[in-house]
Order: structure tokens, then C-alpha cells, then sequence
């Protein structure tokens, strides 16, 4: 079991980030069988979702009104495919777990990663702990008052 750490003295404000080295800006993710598969500088829940598959958008490259996502994929890049949607298809250049090669990601441009404006992450595939809930699950800005932290 992880060492739960109690913040009970933090207040609920909307900066809810830990004391903290630089470290701990970033976040990892990994595949469901536990394979390193994702760092990034903010969490994936605070990220846009895709309407049409409920993907986590990462943004790649810096836009008039937005910048780019500092992260690193560790995915191996496989021949694109083709989805249906609704009015056509679209051709997606997907990434796969290293290890056990289930898709954890995808874009619409050839490898390698960062190719296109956006790279996307199918829903439900990363996990941030190798099959345990972290100590630090509760620091997401969206959550929660310490006392579900018992
Ligand atoms: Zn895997």
C-alpha cells in the first residue's frame, strides 16, 4: 500500500498544488498493464475531450491563443487505419503500449508524435499508478476537500 500523506492543514482554494519540487508539475501515466507510457506537464483530466470518441486532446504545437503541452510519448507507431464517423471516415496514425500493444493513442498525421497540431488519448487508457490509486490522486484542481483522504 502507498503511504497515504494527509494535507488536512491545506485550505481548499483553488490552487490545491503541493509544496513541491519542479518534479511534481509533471505527470505520468501508464498503459493498463503498467508500461511507462506518457509524461506531461498537466493532468489529462484537466485536458479538452474530443466529442466524437471521448479522446483527451493534448495540444502539439503553439497556436495563436494557445500553447503547445510539454509532454513525452513512449509509444511504438503503427500503419494507420481507418474509423468510420458519422459523414465519412477519418485516418488515424495510432500508437500502441510497447509492451502488450493495445492502441493508447492516436493523431491524424504520420509519426512520429507531434506531427500534427493535436495528438489524442483514447479514453480510458492510461492510468496514472502501475494498478494503484497515488497518494497524490486527490491534488487534481477539480477535487475535493481532504476529507475523503482519511
Ligand atoms: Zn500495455
Amino acid at each position: 500500500m502507498p503511504k497515504v500523506v494527509s494535507r488536512s492543514a491545506v485550505s481548499s482554494s483553488t490552487d490545491a498544488r503541493p509544496t513541491a519540487s519542479s518534479t511534481a508539475a509533471l505527470r505520468v501515466y501508464y498503459c493498463i498493464c503498467g508500461e511507462f507510457i506518457l509524461v506531461i506537464d498537466k493532468s489529462l483530466t484537466a485536458l479538452p475531450r474530443r466529442q466524437t470518441d471521448g479522446a483527451t486532446v493534448i495540444r502539439c504545437q503553439d497556436s495563436a491563443d494557445a500553447k503547445a503541452r510539454v509532454f513525452k510519448l513512449n509509444a511504438t507507431p503503427k500503419e494507420p487505419i481507418l474509423v468510420e464517423r458519422q459523414g465519412g471516415h477519418e485516418k488515424q496514425y495510432r500508437f500502441h503500449c510497447p509492451r502488450c500493444a493495445l492502441p493508447v493513442a492516436y493523431q491524424s498525421t504520420p509519426p512520429p508524435a507531434k506531427s500534427g497540431p493535436f495528438l489524442y488519448i483514447f479514453k480510458g487508457a492510461l492510468s496514472q499508478i502501475q494498478g494503484q490509486v497515488p497518494p497524490d490522486a486527490f491534488e487534481d484542481e477539480k477535487l475535493l476537500s481532504d476529507s475523503t483522504i482519511a
